[in-house]
């Protein structure tokens, strides 16, 4: 981190050999008093399959790595548990978030037990509340903790979730994960497409649990645009 972006001394380095974190700027200080480091909000978003869980747990491990501590938070994972799995089989155990969980509440309980939070990983962040995305924010410019939130954009019928919405609308930064998907076609894959009995609906429900196997009564594939539109699953389907 340099302090080209931050001509107060809202920057804290992350802790380092000889490098002591109290040493921030008196003013720049967050509800419970620790020095502020210029948390952010960001959004990672990106289609089904494009290995978003896989990055959300690549950063939790990067972030680890130089001594910072965060929690995972999950809302129907394809494991149906408290945890964040992935297609290529790495697993983390993570918080369940339920209508009724306030995410600030979860950070101020684990303080209060004297767990560092210094970040939160949310992961299937589309399926979350607008209230969610509310703390989210709230998590960040009150008490300094990011927030690295991981999920789709757009729903089965191609319009953006309300929690996705709301994370474009407040988010410091947006970034499509650069996994590349490919429709059948071999163009990139862009919009999720639900299929049951073969073919492609458009109507029903936001949230329907499936999968991207064939074996799912439900299942979604993800698909160009030109054969979303058109409903083609290609000459395997
Ligand atoms: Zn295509």
């Amino acid at each position: 981190m340099t302090d080209d972006a931050a001509p107060t001394c809202l920057a804290r380095p992350l802790p380092g050999p000889g490098d002591d974190r109290a040493t921030g700027c008196a003013a720049a200080r967050g509800v419970d008093g620790r020095p502020l480091h210029a948390a952010a909000l960001k959004f990672f978003w990106g289609p089904m399959d494009c290995g978003k869980s896989t990055m959300a747990l690549q950063m939790n491990h990067n972030h680890a790595r130089q001594g910072r501590r965060g929690l995972l938070t999950t809302r129907i994972d394809r494991s149906l548990g408290p945890q964040v799995t992935t297609r290529i089989g790495l697993a983390h155990e993570a918080v369940e978030v339920t209508d009724d969980l306030d995410l600030r509440v979860l950070v101020r309980d684990a303080w209060a037990e004297g767990v560092r939070v210094d970040y939160l990983i949310c992961d299937e962040a589309s399926f979350y509340n607008l209230e969610h995305i509310e703390q989210m924010a709230e998590l960040v410019d009150r008490f300094d903790v990011d927030v690295y939130a991981f999920g789709l954009a757009t729903d089965f019928r191609s319009c953006l979730f309300p929690a996705a919405q709301r994370l474009f609308e407040l988010a410091d930064e947006v970034a499509r994960i650069q996994v590349e998907v490919l429709c059948w076609c071999g163009r990139e894959g862009l919009l999720n497409a639900r299929v049951v009995a073969g073919r492609v609906v458009r109507e029903g429900a936001q949230v329907v649990i499936g999968d991207t196997v064939d074996s799912a009564d439900v299942r979604y594939q993800v698909l160009c645009r030109r054969h979303y539109r058109s409903g083609d699953l290609g000459p395997r389907a």
